[in-house]
């Protein structure tokens, strides 16, 4: 038995604010759906940690995109924590964010429609191609439900007991205009992800025939399976923040430098998405991982530091110390924050004492450091780089 919801008044103002204003930015509900998709794998992934059988009803947490040119639909589906029915009451129409109302008013001062993820509004962005919107959900606690809603003031819902039994998760069934077809087209929808949703940490796939699925963006697969590996196993130790070290024979005199991967996050990239609440951890331990960790045998303070290393041993305090406090600096010189910067502080500090009371002589002449080849250090460009 389907049941009639009325969409709470703002909502609905929102709904026809959406549909009938003409925006160029519609892209961008791909970007708004596979972000909910992600959040909703993110809860069901957390909620795991504590209680694994909430896994039972299915372990693979992915998205899948699915085209359909002859229904003209366009889905996207999660394997996430779900909606209950109570939920997708809640959740998808009546009880309105504060954001609602703020977002319609940016929207009116002449604010980008591509905002709207911020308001806490971002689903409705689906009606900005589609004139109707089919929600299927199944959460662990409840049965399987379906949301539909042409807009119009109101949605359904009803049960669904005949349909395709999602397991657990969400598939958000798009009935594109007919004027927004070109986003049934693989091409089309690759381009959207690769430029909107290039961090989420779940694999996204792309059906393609019915046969045949790939996954995008094609060259981060490799990526998105690794972070996959990283999240998999509890009991690995964080991952470390560099990747590897080399001995560097291009810093001359200065003792050491960071340089980041082809993979890595770029320092101002970094810093974006540490500004951007932490909506994706996973992804940022993997991402900002990738740094290398350059040293100069070159410098009086490596050569020092590694006699040190010789007669004191690696584990020895003040080593450690130092070498922490060397490669914190070159971070803040390369323009990363520190994780830690009042033990940075700490360091110096201490450092500071010492070198009051002790004299050092720098420019005493010591062995060469490892006659070790460089290591290709990739100097390339990165993707990642552009961003600056
Ligand atoms: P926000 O993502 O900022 O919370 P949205 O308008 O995008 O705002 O989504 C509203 C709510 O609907 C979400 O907070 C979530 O509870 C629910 N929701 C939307 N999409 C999904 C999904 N794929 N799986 C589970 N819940 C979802
Ligand atoms: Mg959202």
């Amino acid at each position: 038995m389907s049941e009639t919801f009325e969409f709470q008044a703002e909502i609905s103002q929102l709904l026809s604010l959406i549909i009938n204003t003409v925006y160029s930015n519609k892209e961008i509900f791909l970007r708004e759906l596979v972000s909910n998709a992600s959040d909703a794998l993110d809860k069901i992934r957390y909620k795991s940690l504590s209680d694994p059988s909430q896994l039972d009803s299915g372990k693979d947490l992915r998205i899948d995109i699915i085209p359909n040119k002859e229904a003209k639909t366009l889905t996207i589906r999660d394997t996430g924590i779900g909606m209950t029915k109570a939920d997708l009451v809640n959740n998808l129409g009546t009880i309105a964010r504060s954001g609602t109302k703020q977002f319609m008013e940016a929207l009116t001062a002449g604010a980008d429609v591509s905002m709207i993820g911020q308001f806490g509004v971002g689903f409705y962005s689906a009606y900005l191609v589609a004139d109707r919107v089919t929600v299927i959900s199944k959460h662990n606690d409840d049965e399987q439900y379906i949301w539909e809603s042409s807009a119009g003031g109101t949605f359904n819902i009803i049960a669904d007991t005949e349909g395709e039994q999602l397991g657990r998760g969400t598939a958000i069934v798009l009935h594109l205009k007919d004027e927004q077809a070109d986003y049934l087209n693989e091409s089309r929808i690759k381009e959207v992800i690769k430029k909107h949703s290039e961090f989420i940490s779940y694999p996204i796939y792309l059906h393609v025939t019915k046969e045949t699925e790939k996954e995008v963006p094609d060259e981060d697969a490799a990526e998105v399976e690794e972070v996959k590996e990283e999240e998999g196993d509890d009991k690995k130790p964080k991952i470390e923040e560099v990747e590897k070290v080399v001995v560097s024979d291009k810093l001359g005199l200065s003792p050491c430098a960071i340089r980041t991967g082809q993979f890595g996050w770029s320092a101002n990239m970094e810093r974006i998405m540490k500004a951007q609440a932490l909506r994706d951890t996973s992804m940022s331990s993997y991402m900002s991982s990738k740094k290398t960790f350059e040293i100069s045998p070159k410098s009086p303070i490596i050569q020092e530091l590694k006699k040190k290393v010789e007669t004191d041993g690696e584990n020895d305090r003040t080593v450690k110390s130092i070498t922490q406090l060397l490669f914190e600096t070159s971070l803040l010189v390369s323009g990363f924050t520190i994780d830690e910067p009042a033990g940075f502080a700490e360091r110096i500090h201490k450092l500071v004492q010492l070198g009051l009371n002790i004299e050092e002589d720098d420019s005493a002449p010591a062995e060469a450091a490892p006659a070790e080849e460089t290591p290709a250090v990739e100097t390339g460009d990165s993707a990642m780089e552009e961003v600056d």
